[in-house]
């Protein structure tokens, strides 16, 4: 490793901004690769402005760096693997070649024990009729790579809706999941260290609207102590099983059962999530010094949370900042505001829950939503 240690970043995004951030105090520079020549964490880090396949460019961007890391799991697996054999990737290539293709994560969350939504392969060879009685109706299509914030999701209610589903998504594989009826949607965030410690924080409850996440509580209001065993169980079987090593973000159902409420398990994403930005005010140590550490090599403790907190997602625009709340903090993302895009977030951060939700109420005004 050189004298001053350099992490390299694939996507120069809010995540990359934050991260670089948060590498700073801790002696890191971070260097950022993103085609995008206003890419947000260039005002932090150094940008590498070339294309995902431009491998002269990726091999100058590994030369420069100690180890990679990304901040979306949509990479190109062929400039991952390229990278990797350069300099250390972490989260390894296995990790994330997992989290790109729902079908399987979820039949690899099967294959160590935990819940998740019934779901079939939806290979040419599997009718429509066929698939639908598997999951039931109605059921959710969905891309098996590439999909996010709801996009390339269908509500289907019968077999011939499903058939001419398929048909316009003729160029994409496909998976059909049957509807989970959950009370809620929570996200274990938890970090792996090189050494193999694992820290999480406790549950985070989070609201979505039209498939976008508007809102995350920390802790979640629906925690209970099963629930919170149930998530170290899954954090530490999942994180271990793939040798990880950094942030990995799990989202779950929480749904009725016969003994009380439990998880399913909906998707992985192999990174800091959008439901961990609060940490920055609202933990001792947040996802991003969680994520910069553990792949640099340093040690992680566990996280002491500051009372209660709220992430509240600015979409589309932004709010002035004489308008925001004393005591509440605006991150903006440095992106052209344009509707359903994430330009920044709101935390709220509060000694204890009346007065979170108090502050809550303040910030539903100013950004003309609905909090959860
Ligand atoms: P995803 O892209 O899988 O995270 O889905 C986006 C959102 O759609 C989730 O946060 C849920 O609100 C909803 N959703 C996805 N899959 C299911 C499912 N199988 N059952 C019920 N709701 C779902």
């Amino acid at each position: 490793m050189t004298a001053r240690p350099v992490l390299g970043i694939l996507g120069g995004g809010q995540l990359a901004q934050m991260m670089a951030l948060a590498a700073i105090p801790l002696g890191i520079q971070c260097h950022i690769y993103d085609p995008d020549p206003v890419a947000p964490a260039r005002l932090c880090a150094i940008h590498h402005c070339a294309a995902y396949d431009d491998t002269a460019a990726l091999s100058r961007f590994a030369a420069s760096v100690d180890v990679i890391t990304y901040e979306f799991e949509n990479i190109p697996l062929s400039c991952v693997t390229f990278l990797n054999t350069h300099k250390p990737i972490m989260p390894g290539v296995t990790a994330l070649q997992m989290c790109q293709d729902r079908l399987t994560e979820k039949t690899f969350a099967r294959s160590l024990g935990f819940a998740t939504a019934p779901f079939v392969d939806l290979a040419p060879s599997v009718s429509s009729s066929d698939a639908l009685r598997t999951v039931g109706t109605p059921a959710i299509l969905k891309t098996r790579r590439m999909g996010y914030d709801g996009k390339g999701q269908q509500t289907i209610q019968t077999a011939a809706e499903l058939d001419q589903a398929r048909t316009a998504y003729a160029t994409h594989e496909l998976i059909l999941e049957g509807i989970v009826p959950f009370l809620h949607e929570v996200s274990i965030i938890a970090t792996r260290a090189q050494d193999g410690t694992t820290v999480r924080y406790p549950l985070i409850q989070n609201t979505h609207r039209n498939g976008i996440l508007r809102t995350s509580l920390a802790p979640a209001p629906c925690r209970t102590a099963d629930l919170e065993a149930l998530a170290d169980q899954i954090a530490s079987t999942v994180l271990d099983a793939l040798g990880y090593v950094g942030v990995l973000t799990i989202e779950c159902f929480v749904v009725d059962a016969p003994s009380g409420s439990t998880l399913v398990i909906n998707e992985f994403a192999p990174r800091v999530h959008n439901s961990g930005h609060w940490s920055i005010e609202g933990a001792s140590t947040s996802q991003f010094a969680y994520h910069v550490r553990a792949v640099m090599g340093l040690r992680i403790d566990p996280p002491a949370l500051r009372g209660f907190s709220a992430l509240c997602n600015l979409i589309g625009d932004e709010p002035d900042h004489k308008d925001i709340p004393a005591g509440v903090s605006m991150h903006r993302y440095h992106k052209t505001p344009r509707p359903g895009r994430k330009v920044g977030h709101l935390t709220i951060t509060t000694p204890d829950h009346a007065s979170l939700k108090h502050t809550i109420d303040a910030c539903c005004q100013l950004i003309g939503g609905r909090i959860a």
